[in-house]
């Protein structure tokens, strides 16, 4: 039986980036995940995810999302590659940002400002004339941040695998995990569906959706809700290029709406919807996008962007947070089962944070605390627990 200091189960991004860093940290580490890597049904595994310092009135998660953008910089010159892309952030509004009904907008310019960042406030001719795509007639007002983008989530996985394979990491590939083996209350290792069996002295769990299946005190805590993700292929690509096209959110709080530039290697414009989604079981749920999802999404565009109206839609796909009923990660160990620890709960916005992940969660493992830890420690939730993260559009603040 292979033997290893630290297990990881779960090769996405909370998963490898534990990975790498454990490793880094001279652990024996093995990771385990089903089928090959990256999982084409994994949250991870996308063309681009949204990096962004908007974060309401949120301070540390501004403070965390600031400290992963130098380090996505730093990545993208480590590896050489362009993970990440800093198209800019604009924040589209329809009714004015002082209005009251901006919230998000509002505080996520003044805390901007507030740390000093050159942010744009737009009136419709500004929007009109910088960028031509977007209807200035629904969007009253727009912030503009140069700084922010999207990250390349699929190579950002491929690129931190293979960094983790150098540093000595064993990834086992066609491996899912279906128990967690533990004696008197101390972790063991775990077995998989494939019959095999695995040591670790400490195990952490990264399996995205299927945390809390693993880990099944964590099921009134966590959940798995499914997104609408659009692929559409305009006609006019220069509108939607970067340059006039950056990330956007439109009205986000009060819509859910958000987007990317022009991808010129896939030939699309991809849209998705931050909101309550549907609760969906990881496993047997159906993960199709339905006629009225595209029906929605067909009118948003409508209004928003008329270049889209008639573009072919390329590509759907439901892909499912991992969320916790607060919003925020979960990264924290086991309160009784001793070396048991868990990094997961990305909540629909953990990807951003993806260089922060591995350094959090391994000394976590390590019987550390952390600048971030205490909020994503091992807590208790009720059904009355609110979601706070600004952005997402949730009605009631309810999960
Ligand atoms: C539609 C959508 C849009 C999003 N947009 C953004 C965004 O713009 N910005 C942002 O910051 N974040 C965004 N997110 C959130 C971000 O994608 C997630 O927080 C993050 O990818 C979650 O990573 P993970 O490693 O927890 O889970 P996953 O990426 O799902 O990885 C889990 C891994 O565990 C493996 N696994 C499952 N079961 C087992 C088992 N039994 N044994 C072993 N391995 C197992 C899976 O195969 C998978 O590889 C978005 C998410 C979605 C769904």
């Amino acid at each position: 039986m292979k033997k290893y200091d630290v297990l990881v189960i779960g090769g996405g991004i909370f998963g490898v980036t534990a990975a790498v860093e454990l490793a880094k940290r001279k652990y024996k580490v093995g990771l385990l995940n089903p089928d090959t890597l990256p999982h084409h049904m994994a949250a991870s595994t996308d063309v681009t995810k949204a990096v962004r310092m908007e974060y309401g009135s949120d301070r540390e998660y501004f403070k965390m999302a600031e400290r992963s953008i130098q380090l996505w910089r730093e990545w993208n010159n480590v590896f050489g590659k362009k993970l990440y892309h800093e198209v800019g952030f604009l924040m589209l509004c329809r009714k004015p940002i002082e209005s009251g009904e901006q919230s998000f907008e509002k505080f996520s310019y003044r805390e901007l400002l507030r740390n000093g960042y050159e942010v744009e406030q737009l009136p419709p001719s500004e929007i009109r004339k910088r960028f031509p795509a977007i209807n200035a007639q629904t969007y009253s007002e727009a912030i503009y941040n140069p700084i922010g983008g999207y990250a390349n989530a699929t190579l950002t996985l491929t690129t931190l695998m293979a960094h983790a394979r150098e540093l000595g990491v064993h990834v086992h590939e066609g491996q899912t995990v279906n128990r967690i083996d533990t004696d008197t209350d101390m972790v063991k290792g775990v077995g998989t569906m494939e019959n095999e069996k695995y040591a670790a002295d400490r195990v952490l769990v990264a399996a995205g959706p299927h945390t809390p299946v693993l880990v099944p005190e964590l099921r009134p805590y966590m959940k798995s809700t499914g997104h609408p993700v659009f692929w559409l292929r305009p006609n006019d690509t220069k509108k939607f290029s970067g340059d006039n096209f950056p990330v956007f959110t439109a009205d986000i709080s009060n819509t859910g709406w958000y987007g990317f530039p022009y991808l010129e290697e896939q030939g699309i414009v991809k849209l998705a919807k931050h909101s309550n989604g549907s609760e969906i079981d990881p496993e047997k749920g159906d993960r199709r996008v339905s006629d009225a999802e595209v029906e929605e999404m067909r009118s948003f565009v409508k209004e928003s962007f008329p270049g889209l109206a008639n573009a072919p839609l390329v590509y759907t796909r439901r892909c499912l947070y991992t969320d916790t009923l607060d919003g925020h990660f979960w990264i924290d160990n086991h309160p009784t089962i001793k070396g048991l620890s868990v990094s997961s709960g990305g909540s629909g916005h953990g990807l951003k944070m993806a260089p922060l992940l591995g350094p959090m969660a391994a000394d976590i493992v390590e019987g550390k605390t952390h600048e971030f830890s205490s909020r994503y420690r091992w807590r208790h939730l009720t059904k009355d627990t609110v979601q706070v993260e600004e952005a997402r559009y949730v009605i009631d603040r309810k999960i």
